[in-house]
């Protein structure tokens, strides 16, 4: 095949059904002739993640959880048997006890802060870690944000310190892995609604409210998420790092609710 990603191997991990971004963007790289090899969680999301692997024709499809450190060895070490190397990786994984994605931070356990920060902020890490062994030619890795980590939004809670915590790693990373022109960059995505974000108090609501106070007046897509991770992930970005980049139809910077929109 030709297109943007021709000749370019790598890893989509957190594919929970056809409504994640990962298969938005893992869509979008398969267009574009990327050979991609994809993660989901848990034997409850075989099922649907086999079909999904099926339509995009990927044969390494893993199980994976990233709290458990030998399933995260055992991905990498597939890739290394299977490829040899790596170009990307895409790590759109995130989760919080939805019983603390309601009500108020200060409420916040020890243990689900503890929980929340080693899957959805150390995980990129611990990934980024195995992948630059694989990226002897360079590489490109991506994670997903929200919002919620540069400014209060309602119910996000413990995950907004986490996004803002995973978004200081992407520059620490992106220093890090420069040497070796490895990029690392982040895409603060719209809400879409996903099973992840089902989870959030008052989800709807917020969505809403988003589509009629953002300049584009609308929400996004998971193929509008994807057309982006295309850009970071390719050539396209070459001199691009350490980079959050909104695709959120301009909600991050809109002041005030919009004269236009009527109360909901
Ligand atoms: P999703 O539910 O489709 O994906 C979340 C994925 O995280 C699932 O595949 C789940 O299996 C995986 N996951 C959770 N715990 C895991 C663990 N211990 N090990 C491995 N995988 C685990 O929802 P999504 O909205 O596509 O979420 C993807 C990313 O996008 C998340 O980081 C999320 O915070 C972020 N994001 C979502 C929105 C939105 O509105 N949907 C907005 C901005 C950012």
């Amino acid at each position: 095949s030709t297109g943007l990603m021709h000749g370019k191997r790598g890893l989509i991990m957190g594919l929970a059904n056809d409504k994640s971004i990962a298969w938005g963007i893992a869509q979008a790289l398969a267009e574009q002739g990327a050979e991609l090899a994809l993660t989901y969680q848990g034997e409850a999301f075989r099922k649907r993640a086999v079909p999904l692997a099926e339509r995009l024709g990927v044969t390494q499809l893993y199980d994976c959880d990233v709290t458990d450190t030998a399933s995260l060895d055992a991905v990498f070490d597939g890739l290394s048997e299977a490829w040899g190397k790596m170009d990307f990786v895409v790590h759109a994984i995130g989760f919080s006890d939805k019983s603390e994605l309601r009500g108020r931070y200060v409420d916040t356990s020890a243990e689900n802060f503890r929980m929340t920060m080693d899957i959805s902020v150390y995980s990129f890490t611990a990934v980024c870690q195995r992948a630059e062994k694989l990226m002897t030619d360079g590489g490109a890795c991506l994670t997903l944000t929200y919002y919620g980590a540069e400014k209060v939004m309602p119910h996000y809670n413990v995950m907004g310190i986490a996004k803002s915590a995973l978004e200081t790693s992407v520059q620490y990373l992106a220093e890090d892995l420069g040497k070796k022109n490895i990029r690392v960059n982040a895409i603060s995505a719209g809400t879409i609604k996903t099973l992840a974000a089902s989870g959030i108090g008052d989800f709807r609501y917020i969505m809403k409210w988003n589509e009629l106070n953002s300049p584009l007046r609308r929400t996004v897509t998971q193929e509008e998420v994807g057309k982006s991770a295309l850009y970071l992930l390719s050539d396209l970005s070459s001199a691009v790092t350490g980079e959050v980049h909104h695709v959120d139809a301009g909600y991050h910077v809109v002041g005030m609710k919009a004269v236009d929109a009527p109360d909901i």
